[in-house]
């Protein structure tokens, strides 16, 4: 068969995976992607057929891809989260224009928002948005503007990419804008690290704390979560009420 399925993993090992995800690993007949999602993949799929590629060649991994299934291949490329939420399914869709005869599937999984809200309790309980502070393929002006525009909307924020080697210093330039645009200092926030993963560990602090957390605590495997102005910490917990009225609220 000549398809591509393009594969959430969930954040970390196989009892973060859907179902629907399981059965496309199972029928393709490669599975391919980083070396660092393969190896959470590959020991439930013995003897299948691996192709792992470093991080930053995103697009060759994708032309591998479809060159394999145009051949006659059923190809599985697999991405942490969800494929289409900063993953694969966008840039392969777009490369499989020039592969009319190869089918893709998306196959969703669970993004870091959902995995790590969790961890830290309900933080996205109402209108909320995701920001990625990676400005490799987007520039920091834009992303300082919907930084802005999610103040002042009031939203839950949920920040992806908030660090890494290169990147340091990025998520205190990021509360800084928030607390220029408003929001308080005291705002509910957290942040959750290797989620699913070993290593996994979380903490809730206020906004002002976010932005004097030391370079190295929050890094490129953590998702850190911002308030909205009706965000608590619930015994120990991050929640964002769904904003009941308060007579639905009170029999809480
Ligand atoms: N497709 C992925 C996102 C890729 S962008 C998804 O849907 O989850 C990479 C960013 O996602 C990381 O910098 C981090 O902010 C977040 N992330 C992905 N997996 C994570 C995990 N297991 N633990 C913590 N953060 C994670």
């Amino acid at each position: 068969m000549n398809k591509v399925f393009v594969v959430g993993l969930g954040p970390g090992g196989a009892e973060f995976m859907t179902a629907q995800a399981r059965a496309a690993l199972q029928q393709a007949d490669v599975l391919c992607g980083y070396t660092v999602y393969l190896a959470l993949v590959q020991p439930l799929y013995p003897g299948k057929a691996c192709y792992a590629t470093p991080m930053t060649q995103e697009l060759d991994r994708c032309r591998w891809a479809l060159e394999r299934a145009k051949a006659g291949g059923t190809v599985a490329l697999v991405c942490s989260g969800d494929a289409g939420v900063y993953g694969m399914a966008g840039p392969l869709l777009q490369l499989a224009a020039l592969y009319p005869t190869v089918a893709v599937e998306v196959v969703p999984g669970v993004t870091a928002a959902l995995s790590g809200g969790a961890v830290l309790g309900a933080p996205l309980g109402h209108d909320f948005c995701v920001i990625s502070l990676s400005d490799l393929l987007t520039s920091w002006a834009v992303i300082e503007k919907r930084l802005r525009s999610a103040a002042a909307g009031d939203f839950a924020i949920c920040l992806y990419n908030p660090s890494s080697h290169k990147r340091q210093g990025y998520l205190r330039r990021a509360c800084e804008i928030l607390l220029a645009a408003g929001k308080s200092p005291a705002t509910c926030c957290g942040w959750v690290k290797n989620i699913g993963r070993d290593g996994q560990s979380e903490a809730t602090c206020t906004l002002a704390e976010l932005a004097a957390l030391e370079n190295g605590v929050v890094d490129m495997f953590t998702t850190v979560f911002i308030g909205s102005a009706t965000t608590q910490v619930v015994g120990g917990r991050l929640v964002t009420p769904r904003g009941y009225k308060k007579e639905a609220s009170c029999t809480l």
